[in-house]
């Protein structure tokens, strides 16, 4: 049992002298969980709980301290809500006064693979699952860099605090608030792990960019035998972890990731799927991952079995599992690789209209890059429900604390400078929209990457998009010709031709804030009405 310099805590105003659990292992975390009654193990021995009244991220209640840091520097918009510094102290110290009474779980922790921009994080927790969660997600220290371990910034997460927005200063009982001055990132009111990790990845998203001229990228990634990166840009539900777990190559991370001037790493040690009708058949890695260790987070069981349910959305839709990086068979350890050969735009156009694989243009990918676009089904009730395309600059405009512009131009540099290959693949629907046509299917998504990433795109035939100008390929190894232009897909061609209008006018309105800041390449790469 590792001891646990309680002075540590104390200098930050963390009063409690009792009940503090360091460090512990999965297995006693695990325990813990059960034994409090707060989860139960699966047949395959994962833990699985429920983490309460939110099942996903609350972007409305994320807040970012107004300080001499931030003030000028921060992009103040709808997910960069200031905070009063005042205001923050006061509901630190009420968070701490809570705390000083109870039972605590500590974990010393870190973000970064590549050690030069690692930051130490130490991680404080009300439950034993809440711990397990950083335990998965962030990357682990060893024994020996226990010994001298200081904490860089503090992660406070109290799922079972409440605010009063009366008095707090919060829009709601729940809040993730980023204080960059005293490097603490305050969490309550919430039980959703997630918050967790998007909270290290904001301030990531500030400082690796700002300070160190590293581009920090919500991407998943992975390396080839040849030493070939590909990384996969795209927002939630695009398959980022589904595509990136490639038992062909070695899995750098699922989410987050830095680009220096000669690697790409991982902000972490873990991954977080989701888990919604996951199987062995169609998804065998991360269905693998499903044993002990993993925490498998709001997945109803089959009725008196031990037995998960993944397809059930009785709780959630967004069910989720976290699992450290190495429950992949071929995961890289330390997850560093080269810089990217090819670079994958994922989007899931549940209009059924842009092509399952393109080819970009350098243009057409800053373009699509400052656009950040996906359209998923707006309800999961059964019946015709109308998507709604979402546009997130950077595909992670929530993570963002810096303007767009600031990443963009990041990118584009990196992206000539290296001569990188950008394909755009549309992971949503082919045959017609949501209610007529059907998601594409995962074999033929993964049978195009390889193809990109084989070089089996190089001399095939190409056409451009009529509308979207994105280069498609003709002919693809795995793949029936018939479904590579989603205009040939549609039985109704005139619908098609509508819906690609009506797509890209909400292009044209949404890039209308970007318009005054690009060079003209960019902006001759807006679809063409
Ligand atoms: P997040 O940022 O929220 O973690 P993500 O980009 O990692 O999201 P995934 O977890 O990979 O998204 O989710 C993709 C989901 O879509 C999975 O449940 C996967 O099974 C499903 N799916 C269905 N068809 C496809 C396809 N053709 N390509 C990719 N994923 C698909
Ligand atoms: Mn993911």
């Amino acid at each position: 049992m590792l001891a646990f310099p309680k002075s540590a805590l104390i200098n930050h105003g963390i009063r409690f002298t009792n009940h503090i659990h360091y460090q512990l292992s999965p297995e006693v975390l695990t325990t813990q969980t059960i034994s409090r009654g707060e989860g139960r193990l699966s047949d395959t021995g994962a833990l699985v709980i429920n983490t309460g009244e939110f099942t996903g991220r609350s972007p409305d209640d994320k807040f970012i301290v107004l300080d001499n840091i931030t003030k000028d520097t921060v992009n103040w918009n709808d997910f960069n809500i200031p905070f009063d510094a005042k205001q923050f102290d006061l509901l630190y110290d009420k968070m701490m006064e809570y705390l000083a009474n109870k039972e605590i779980w500590v974990r010393d922790s870190y973000a970064c693979a590549e050690s030069a921009y690692r930051m130490n994080i130490r991680v404080i927790n009300e439950n034993p699952w809440s711990n397990l969660f950083a335990y998965n997600m962030f990357l682990r220290p060893t024994g020996a860099e226990l010994d001298d371990f200081t904490p860089d910034w503090h992660l406070i997460q109290a799922p079972n605090f409440r605010a009063d927005p009366a008095t707090d200063g919060t829009r709601h009982h729940n809040f993730a608030i980023i204080n960059f001055s005293k490097k603490v990132i305050l969490i309550g009111g919430t039980g959703y792990t997630g918050e967790m990790k998007k909270g290290i990845f904001s301030v990531l998203n500030f400082i690796l960019p700002y300070n160190r001229a590293v581009l920090s990228m919500h991407c998943s990634a992975n390396m080839g035998k040849r030493g070939d990166t590909a990384i996969f840009f795209g927002l939630s539900g695009t398959g980022k972890t589904t595509l990136s777990a490639d038992p062909c190559r070695q899995l750098i991370g699922d989410d987050e990731h830095g680009w220096t001037k000669d690697s790409v790493f991982n902000f972490e040690g873990g991954c977080y799927a989701k888990t919604i009708d996951l199987t062995e058949e169609k998804e065998p890695e991360i269905f693998r991952a499903v044993k002990p260790g993993a925490l498998v987070e709001n997945v109803p069981f089959i009725d008196s079995s031990d037995q998960l349910d993944f397809t059930s959305k009785k709780i959630t839709p967004n069910t989720r599992m976290s699992y450290p990086l190495h429950f992949i068979s071929n995961a890289m350890e330390p997850s560093v690789g080269d810089i990217p050969k090819n670079i994958f735009f994922l989007t899931c156009d549940s209009y059924g209209v842009l092509p399952p694989v393109s080819k970009l243009t350098a243009g057409q990918a800053m373009y699509q890059f400052i656009s950040g676009y996906t359209a998923k089904i707006a309800g999961t009730e059964a019946g015709i429900v109308e998507p709604k395309a979402t546009f997130s600059a950077c595909f992670g405009a929530p993570f963002l604390p810096l303007h767009p512009g600031h990443y963009a131009a990041m990118l584009g540099k990196k992206m000539t400078a290296h001569q990188v290959n950008v394909w755009m693949i549309n992971t949503g629907w082919s045959g017609g929209g949501y209610g007529v046509g059907k998601r594409i299917k995962l074999d033929y998504t993964r049978a195009m990457i390889t193809a990109a990433l084989e070089g089996k795109l190089i001399d095939v035939g190409y056409e451009p998009h009529p509308v979207f100008g994105m280069q498609i390929p003709t002919s693809c190894p795995g793949v029936p010709s018939e479904i590579l232009n989603p205009r040939s897909t549609w039985s109704d061609k005139t619908a098609y031709d509508e819906a690609a209008k009506k797509l890209a006018l909400q292009f044209i309105k949404n890039f209308e804030k970007y318009a005054g800041g690009v060079s003209a390449e960019i902006l001759a790469a807006a679809p063409a009405v």
